[in-house]
């Protein structure tokens, strides 16, 4: 009996060990910088799928427009050629019909000029649209493939935490199977409530959890062993580690 409690707070000192270990896993699993890192990447792609996407748009609205002025031309160019061979065709004598289709003719020609001028304006703001979107869109791929390997690395760094966590879980179990289920609580409320220290080593006569001096009568029960002592300032459990 008197063997046996040394040794279950020998198992919750050892215990205290492997929950330090795995609350640093599992905070390191909660902030890898490679997660952040993804996060961030993974961000910067949907802002820039996001406007691809609108100067996918307004490429196809700029080529409609392209196709509608040359069709627009193309008529307005018939209308032209019919005039002209009206006039000059010797088909008209009259002067004022005359006059009419040479101020018909004269608007025609500033209407053609005008159209011809946005056509040029418009492929020129098709090709740089074109040029530009190219260039982001090698620079999304580039932005994929790093995104894919970040997550590739986040992945296995993330493995190889979760292996040591469960490689922890399985000595936790058999460590605190050696502890009796009264002493494991008590220990596990004051891991909760001491900032996860609840079994704490005393070295000369110092409790190691709060680095108050121990009176005389504890020392002396901590030597006697065969019970839990705890430090009277700090409640937690007392352990006399050999030095
Ligand atoms: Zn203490």
């Amino acid at each position: 009996m008197n063997k046996n409690m040394n040794r279950e707070i020998e198992c919750l000192f050892n215990l205290q060990r492997l929950d330090k270990r795995r609350a640093e896993l599992e905070h390191k699993l909660r902030s890898l910088p490679v997660a952040a890192e993804v996060r961030e990447i993974a961000g910067t792609i949907s802002r820039d799928e996001a406007v691809i996407r609108e100067m996918v748009g307004e490429l196809a609205a700029m080529k409609k427009g392209q196709k509608e002025k040359e069709w627009e031309l193309a008529e307005i160019t018939k209308n032209q050629a019919a005039i002209q061979k009206k006039l000059y065709g010797g088909e008209v004598t009259n002067p004022r019909e005359i006059g009419g289709l040479e101020v018909k003719l004269n608007n025609i020609e500033i209407c053609k000029r005008k159209l011809e001028d946005d056509l040029v304006g418009l492929m020129e703001r098709i090709e740089a649209t074109e040029e530009t979107l190219k260039q982001k869109t090698e620079m999304l791929a580039e932005k994929r493939r790093l995104l894919e390997s970040l997550e590739s690395d986040l992945r296995g760094q993330e493995g190889e935490i979760r292996d040591e966590l469960a490689a922890l879980a399985v000595q936790r179990e058999a460590v605190a199977s050696e502890v009796t289920g009264g002493l494991l609580a008590i220990y596990e409320q004051l891991l909760r409530s001491k900032g996860g220290l609840a079994v704490a080593g005393v070295r000369g006569d110092i409790c190691g959890g709060c680095h108050v001096a121990l009176p005389t009568f504890v020392i002396m029960q901590l030597k006697a062993g065969g019970r839990v002592v705890r430090c009277e300032n700090c409640g937690r459990i007392l352990f006399r580690q050999r030095a």
